[in-house]
């Protein structure tokens, strides 16, 4: 049973840390904002960074506010016997909606519009640029959380879906499922490609030369998943050199993206600041996660989203 929470105030990257302090009124336990010279005072912690200071501070929990915990070294909590929950479940809609609006954007041409606004420039695109998502095709490689987001919007607009991942099990709104050992398969007739998979060994470059060239010429690659997933560096020659005709990109392998980086300045890539689950219901949907956890930490369950 843990009857302090703090909540570090390295959320305020995502979130206003008191709003979910606020949301969290209800619980039994005290809930205060610490900063990492507060730690003693508490023995669970509601955090977006790691740092190495909480591993020997003597929690027993430690909630990660993203879904992602790339971050965090699993093994060494373990052993520390500090469970790590993460906040998978609740990015679907968001980032599903994210999703739907960089494909909109580079179908109907958006992104190349604002472009054109900024600079006073009353022009129409290309006759050949524009098209739409409806009757286009979408290869989501992760079908998680995201990936399940993703799917449905995708198919609501219209979009022949097939997906990736590691049981290849039927899913809603997914007309094919491929196992991760056919993803060249799977992304071989994609418009769009968008990864929705977690940063791990398997997945560390998954999308390097020999998949952007197994990927049509004219696909758009979308990365709402983690900047490593994809060989950057790859990325940006295949931009180049017309191997695939656009990103849109929410996470980088350096964030934020460098001032220097080429991808700021190319016309067919969307750069989003790791921002695709972004919302102003993100302290409630926190909380939601907490309070569920503080329960079943006071019965005994097991903690909802257990990473270790
Ligand atoms: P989930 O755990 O719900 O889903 C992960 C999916 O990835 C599963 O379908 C899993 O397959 C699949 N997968 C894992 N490894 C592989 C592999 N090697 N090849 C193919 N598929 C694989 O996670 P979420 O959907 O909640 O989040 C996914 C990731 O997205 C997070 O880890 C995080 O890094 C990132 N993220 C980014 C956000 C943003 O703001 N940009 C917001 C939220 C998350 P199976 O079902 O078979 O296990």
């Amino acid at each position: 049973m843990v009857s302090r929470i703090g909540i570090h105030e390295s959320v305020e990257a995502i979130f206003p840390a008191n709003a979910l302090r606020e949301s969290l009124a209800d619980v039994e336990p005290d809930v205060r904002v610490v900063t990492s010279d507060d730690l003693a005072a508490v023995d669970a912690l509601v955090t977006f960074v790691y740092e190495d200071a909480f591993r020997d501070a003597g929690l027993e929990w430690i909630h990660s506010v993203q879904a992602g915990v790339d971050r965090f070294p699993l093994d060494e909590l373990d052993a520390a016997g500090i469970r790590l929950t993460n906040s998978t479940g609740t990015h679907g809609d968001s980032v599903g909606e994210t999703v739907a609006g960089y494909m909109l954007s580079f179908a109907r041409r958006l992104h190349e519009h604002r472009g054109k606004q900024t600079r006073g420039e009353w022009a129409w695109p290309a006759h050949d640029a524009p098209f739409t998502v409806d009757g286009s095709s979408l290869c989501v490689v992760g079908l998680g959380t995201l990936g399940r987001g993703i799917a449905m919007r995708a198919d609501a607009l219209g979009v022949d879906v097939v997906g990736v991942k590691r049981t290849p099990l039927p899913v809603d709104h997914v007309n094919e499922v491929y196992p991760a050992t056919d993803l060249h398969e799977a992304i071989a007739d994609a418009k769009f490609v968008a990864l929705a998979v977690p940063l791990t060994d398997d997945t560390r470059h998954l999308i390097g030369p020999a998949e952007l060239d197994a990927m049509r010429d004219d696909a758009v690659l979308v990365n709402v998943a983690r900047g490593d997933v994809v060989d950057q560096d790859a990325l940006v020659d295949g931009l180049r050199d017309g191997r695939l005709a656009g990103a849109a990109l929410d996470v980088f392998e350096t964030e934020p993206l460098p001032a220097d980086s080429p991808l700021w300045e190319m016309d067919e890539v969307i750069v989003t600041p790791h921002a695709a689950a972004a919302n102003r219901d993100y302290p409630e949907r926190m909380a939601t996660l907490v309070r569920e956890n503080v329960r079943r930490l006071a019965s005994g369950d097991r903690l909802a989203n257990l990473v270790v």
